[in-house]
């Protein structure tokens, strides 16, 4: 018997929460954000699900490869452009789309020979400040690009930095607007934060976002991490990614027993726990603290001491049915209709649901449902 441990990914989740995008975005296209392998889900399996998109937006050429040996012939776009000048070469053959934010990018595509003229997403900085060129640069990089003949078409960019936050978009949108009002070309702007929160039906006095492209990253894959304030299903999310495993021990612990390394939980009554076949050597968070919710069975209940690197306790007290075999789920939809939003999992080990999707370890077997 293989060690019970499986991540099952939802192919109907997936299309679904795609169809959200679109619907919360009607006047847009989006490009189903597949990078870092698809959020950890892997781009092969997402790939059918995903297509009705309008395109695939990834970082890396050999993602991009991926997509395109999969015979997807529609538009791809590398959201960091070049990372080499050589990388240009693959783009022209992909026909890759591809950002660009720094004048070395533009110098590269300056300098390159090409029989394809190239699509480019100009990017601003906006107040992200991570990639892009400031609103009073913009301009001229714009003109510096319209003017080369390897550049056939130019779309323009931003990312938003607080689409969730207190300080929201507003001053980004306009600091976008009053640079880019009289530029031709597409803009894509909003990302899944945005999307829901400032396009969606819950915008209602938003800033008018003109937006040609939406980016659909962590909502194609059910995680609304920004808003703790709802659950995934306030948005008629669902999950894409379940990570699942089954009890491996049961001990009945006294008063004053501990569990675990570091003896981090102590019973204060007689009580039954759990030990599950999941740890963080299977991308499980180590950070996670007794409390944590999980699902044994499909109730509800919490995880009590440190996370091991193969195992993890869990309290049996709310399910008093619980044996070896039981089935615990970590994430995911769970049995009889049960589901545990991995927004939940990640608040209680202080990070979001992207991390956890990305950090699902390679041991882990992983199999559509
Ligand atoms: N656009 C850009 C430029 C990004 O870097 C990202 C992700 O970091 C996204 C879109 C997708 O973001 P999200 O997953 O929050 O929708």
């Amino acid at each position: 018997m293989p060690r019970p441990i499986e991540a099952l990914i939802h192919p109907g989740a997936l299309a679904h929460n795609l169809g959200r995008a679109r619907a919360l975005a009607p006047d847009a296209r989006v490009w189903a954000v597949v990078k870092a392998n698809a959020y950890g889900h892997g781009i092969e399996r997402v790939f059918d699900a995903l297509r009705g998109a309008d395109g695939f937006a990834l970082l890396d050429l050999a993602e991009a490869e991926r997509l395109r040996a999969l015979d997807w012939r529609g538009p791809i776009l590398l959201l960091e452009g070049c990372f080499e000048p050589r990388d240009l070469e693959l783009c022209s053959r992909l026909n890759l789309w591809h950002a660009v934010h720094c004048e070395a990018q533009i110098d590269w595509l300056a300098a390159h020979k090409t029989h394809q003229p190239h699509r480019v997403f100009l990017k601003m900085n906006s107040g992200m400040n991570r990639l892009g060129f400031t609103p009073t640069a913009f301009r001229g990089a714009w003109a510096r690009l319209n003017a080369l003949p390897q550049v056939d078409e130019i779309s323009l960019m931003t990312h938003f930095s607080d689409a969730d936050g207190t300080r929201g978009i507003a001053h980004q949108v306009a600091a976008f607007e009053a640079a880019t009002h009289d530029l031709p070309g597409e803009r894509s702007l909003a990302n899944s934060a945005a999307i829901l929160r400032h396009l969606g039906a819950a915008a209602a006095g938003a800033p008018a976002l003109r937006n040609d492209w939406v980016r659909a990253g962590i909502l194609s894959y059910g995680s609304a991490p920004d808003f703790p304030e709802h659950d995934i299903a306030h948005w008629d999310l669902r999950p894409t990614m379940t990570l699942r495993s089954r009890l491996i021990g049961v001990q009945a612990l006294q008063p004053g027993d501990t569990v675990g390394y570091g003896s981090a939980f102590t019973a204060e009554q007689p009580m039954r726990i759990g030990i599950v076949a999941c740890g963080y050597a299977d991308g499980y968070p180590r950070h996670c603290a007794t409390g944590t919710p999980v699902l044994v069975e499909g109730t509800r209940t919490r995880t009590v001491g440190r996370v091991s690197m193969d195992m993890l306790a869990v309290d049996l007290t709310p399910v008093p049915g619980a044996q070896i075999g039981s089935e615990v789920t970590l994430w995911g939809e769970g049995p009889r209709g049960s589901r545990l939003p991995i927004d939940e999992v990640a608040r209680a080990a202080g990070t979001i649901g992207y991390e956890l999707m990305c950090a699902l370890a390679p041991r882990v077997p992983v199999r559509g449902d």
